[in-house]
């Protein structure tokens, strides 16, 4: 570790003597930045190689275009790559031959088909080819006497006979084709997969019926022929050799099917959030809930999260995902991610009682879109609400094509059975999986837990495990199962008024749906050509060659074809007084336009008054200009003729205060465009996110008393020690509820620390929040290599926290460029966070993490030779710095009464579940 920090900070002594040769003036009275000083020195050198790099770079490009035409075509085809689908129309041909209203029926296919044509997302996707599954691929989860049971039960004629065999499963009917339509659907979903690992398509997703994840080695059950989901990844495992892959389960019932397949198996992970209700609700089973982690070398590779009650909305299962599942998820970075995608939660099923909108389901899409690699296979079991399963399907295909999800009504508080449920979940999985460090545990036993008062007032949970259901009671399983009428329905009345809300739902969907041009989804804009003229007269971190590196590396990699780039050469789009005025008083915009008539001794003089600021001639201009560029960003976005933006703009603004510049920063960008969002298109809420490593003080100092604006700054602050140094004001006792700190001491953090702050408090405050406009005070110093930061952020989390960002605000996301001062840095970290905007997927964590302590991945292929394989293997792998860990927890106590989404930080009871 010491090797790297030295690395990072330019190692040792070695440049001592350098700042001597450093004009003082420049540097003022912020020790912090000293640093950073010595450091150029050996940077001024670091440009020219990366300036060579460039060349070199651009001419291979260039020799790659002659020599090997082939590559760039492949190139190109990727860009365009598509969203699959893959469906089959002969799954008709399976329908209850004795029941017309039996709930899995073909309109559920058929309506869903007619709704994902009407919103002409079949022509937005590359139809697959659907294909029947061999003998062989079925037996990867079956076995064969069960396979030819199902072939003879379908090869029966009469409807008497077939309903007789079919009595005695539990929840399935047979028809003469209902062999073909099941070998069909496991066939498609194993066309799907190959598509996606091929590379073929971008992601996908199976329409397939009948649903799999209830179908057993050797038994059918609940609708369910053969497990098309589990054969998917066996298939996988075995032909692609995969050792991670990650099935979510988000059907309302539990796939115990696909549990019992995987239950030892530490190379699939099998994630199922179902309704329980102590057991009472089908299939009734004690092994559906939260106590059943896996076996042997499996464990912790199975996770229920068992639903006690039902009405349970979007907020609830949101909160399942922030605090539970994104974290495991990105622990476990899988390389396939297969969904068991029921939209029986959907609101309007009979079978699940929630209150899912569709919309919700885009959002879940869209997460697990930033995993993988984007390898993300959708695979339909249930849902019998049909109007809002083809909605559902719709909002999830929609996502699949970079759609951003539609944003939702979120309500609160979280149901209180839920919160319980999830920290079940997280007593048992905590030693299974370090990313659930949050919640601190105690001992029941200890008999001085009470003693100290601050434990006492402490909030406790006691896991407790209850069974009320029957089946497991039951020695026997009955001789016969019904086959009619053996479905909940709603009476008419409800039905009548749950299809009014979905109408409703619907209209909201369609309106918020936005339909931009492909080529247009993002634009970018960088500060003109002038800024130049704003530059320290002597070497200094914060210079032209930040913008002009950044705007080659997009060049070279073929960025900024694929926006839509603004200018603002002819300075045409100045911020105006009025504009600056709504974020900074009369005498600070005075304070600066002055320098306008200061000679060069004049103003090398008059900086001296200021925090860590320097001027030209040419500042005033270039700030106003700056600013007037971002502005542009804003008015495209929210005219909706782009998506998103980027602005690589300088100077920086997020320590200009009020009535001061300060730390580089003339006038706060980031306030004066929420201000300018909130006035011209009266936005009501803007969430302001502030990454740079340096806390956004002066956005603070403006915002704080501003409740349309919820401002969130993750910085150093080493107990007060790091710029910009205010012990109290970058803490986070904010005393604001719109105003959160997430000030980091003593430890040098990394990707996990701060995903692990977006999990706990970023993304759920911002979905309590519910934000129009996401702007992100973007500073790169936290970024691996910077001279002042010295943290070690990759390129790809910043990434990744953009897109975990991109799920908000209907996808309308501003990036705007503060801080960074390691050239290469912050252009591959803004990189990243473009390709991101324009809909890419983010690079994978482990493969890009240079720095990060390990890159083991877990790999259990020795399954017998240590059970904890798995789990020793995962805490290397997702270790916090402890002092981050409290950070999080100090934040999330202190903000939790003014935020009902923060109920997590509760400590648990370890060791014994009564
Ligand atoms: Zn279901
Ligand atoms: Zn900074």
């Amino acid at each position: 570790m010491d090797d790297i920090r030295q690395q990072a900070t330019g190692g040792g002594g070695g440049n001592g003597d350098e700042p001597s040769s450093i004009n003082k003036s420049t540097i003022h009275n912020a020790e912090t930045y000293q640093r950073s000083y010595n450091h150029l020195i050996n940077e001024q050198a670091d440009d020219d190689i990366f300036h060579k790099t460039f060349e070199s770079k651009a001419k291979s490009n260039e020799s790659d275009q002659i020599d090997n035409k082939d590559d760039i075509v492949d190139d190109n085809d990727d860009q365009r790559k598509k969203t699959g689908l893959i469906y089959y129309d002969d799954c008709i041909e399976h329908y209850c031959l004795w029941d017309d209203n039996y709930e899995e029926n073909p309109r559920r296919y058929l309506r869903t088909m007619e709704r994902l044509f009407e919103q002409g997302l079949l022509d937005e996707c590359l139809r697959l080819k659907p294909r029947k599954a061999n003998e062989n691929e079925i037996q990867l989860v079956h076995s064969s006497e069960y396979i030819r049971r199902i072939e003879q039960i379908c090869s029966l004629m009469d409807p008497e006979q077939l309903e007789q065999e079919s009595s005695k499963f539990d929840a399935v009917y047979f028809t003469p084709s209902s062999y073909d339509c099941a070998l069909y659907a496991s066939g498609s979903v194993l066309e799907l997969c190959d598509s996606l690992m091929s590379g073929r398509i971008r992601n996908g997703m199976a329409i397939v019926r009948p649903p799999g994840h209830h179908a057993m080695n050797s038994e059918a059950c609940g609708y369910c022929i053969f497990n098309n989901v589990a054969i998917a990844a066996r298939y996988c495992q075995e032909k692609y050799h995969l050792k991670r892959i990650l099935i979510i389960d988000w059907d309302v019932h539990h796939g115990q099917a696909t549990q019992q397949t995987f239950y030892k198996d530490p190379n699939v992970f099998y994630v199922s959030i179902h309704r329980y209700e102590q057991g009472s609700f089908w299939p009734e089973l004690i092994e559906s809930n939260y106590n059943f982690c896996g076996e042997s070398s499996g464990r912790g590779f199975n996770m229920n999260i068992p639903l006690n009650q039902t009405g349970l909305t979007d907020t609830d299962y949101l909160s399942i995902w922030h605090n539970l599942l994104l974290p495991v998820f990105y622990e476990f970075d899988p390389e396939l991610i297969l969904v068991s995608a029921g939209y029986d939660s959907a609101i309007g099923c009979p079978e699940g009682e929630m209150l899912l909108t569709p919309a919700v389901y885009s959002h879940f899409t869209h997460y697990l879109m930033g995993l993988a690699d984007g390898k993300l296979g959708i695979i339909l079991e249930g849902g019998y609400c049909i109007e809002s399963l083809a909605d559902s399907v719709v909002c999830t295909v929609q996502t699949l094509i970079g759609q951003p999800p539609i944003p939702l009504n979120m309500k609160y508080p979280i149901n209180q059975s839920v919160i319980e449920s999830i920290l079940n979940v997280i007593t048992v999985h905590q030693s299974n999986w370090s990313s659930l460090c949050i919640q601190k545990t105690f001992d029941r036993h200890d008999p001085h837990i009470d003693d100290i008062e601050e434990q006492a007032i402490r909030k406790r949970h006691y896991p407790t495990l209850e069974y009320c259901g029957l089946v497991d009671l039951l020695d026997k399983r009955p001789e016969t199962y019904p086959t009619r009428d053996c479905y909940p329905k709603h009476s008419e009345e409800d039905g009548k008024k749950l299809q009014k809300i979905i109408e409703i739902l619907r209209q909201n969907i369609q309106e918020k749906t936005i339909h931009y041009d492909q080529n247009r989804r993002t634009c970018l804009i960088r500060s003109s050509d002038q800024s130049n003229r704003h530059s320290a007269p002597q070497t200094h971190p914060e210079r032209p060659n930040r913008i002009r590196y950044l705007w080659r590396l997009l060049k070279t990699e073929k960025i900024l074809d694929k926006c839509f780039v603004l200018n603002n050469n002819d300075n045409n789009r100045l911020v105006t007084d009025q504009e600056l005025t709504s974020c900074h008083s009369m005498d600070a915009i005075e304070k600066i336009s002055r320098t306008k008539q200061m000679d060069y001794k004049e103003l090398r003089e008059y900086e001296q008054q200021f925090d860590s600021i320097y001027f030209t001639q040419d500042s005033f201009l270039v700030a106003k200009s700056s600013i007037g560029s971002l502005l542009k960003v804003v008015d495209c976005v929210l005219r909706n003729e782009c998506l998103n933006g980027f602005a690589c703009i300088r100077p920086p603004g997020h320590h200009a205060k009020r009535s001061e510049p300060a730390g580089f920063c003339l006038f706060n960008q980031i306030a004066i465009a929420a201000r300018y969002a909130l006035e011209k298109y009266r936005l009501r809420r803007i969430l302001i996110v502030d990454w740079d490593i340096h806390h956004g003080d002066g956005t603070q100092d403006i915002v704080a008393d501003d409740e349309r604006i919820l401002f969130i700054s993750l910085h150093r602050y080493d107990n007060g020690d790091f710029y910009p140094e205010n012990i109290q004001a970058s803490n986070y006792r904010t005393g604001k509820r719109n105003i959160i700190n997430i000030p980091w001491s003593n430890g040098q953090m990394g990707d996990r620390e701060y995903l692990t702050a977006f999990f706990n408090i970023v993304m759920p405050v911002a979905y309590n929040f519910n934000p129009e406009l996401v702007l992100v005070s973007s500073g790169f110093d936290a970024a691996e290599n910077d001279p002042i930061g010295d943290y070690h952020l990759t390129p790809a989390v910043y990434g990744h926290m953009t897109h975990l960002l991109c799920s908000l605000a209907n996808g309308k996301i501003i990036l705007s460029l503060e801080g960074g001062y390691h050239l290469r840095s912050i252009a591959n970290s803004a990189l990243e966070c473009i390709r991101v905007l324009l809909g890419e997927t983010p690079k994978s964590l482990s493969s890009s993490s240079s720095k990060s302590t390990t890159t083991t991945l877990i790999n259990n292929d020795d399954d017998d030779n240590n059970n904890n394989n798995g789990d020793d293997q995962n805490q290397k792998q997702w270790k916090l710095d402890t002092n981050a860990i409290d950070t999080i927890r100090n934040v999330i106590d202190y903000h939790s009464d003014y935020w009902p989404c923060f109920v997590f930080n509760v400590d648990l009871a370890k060791n014994t579940i009564d």
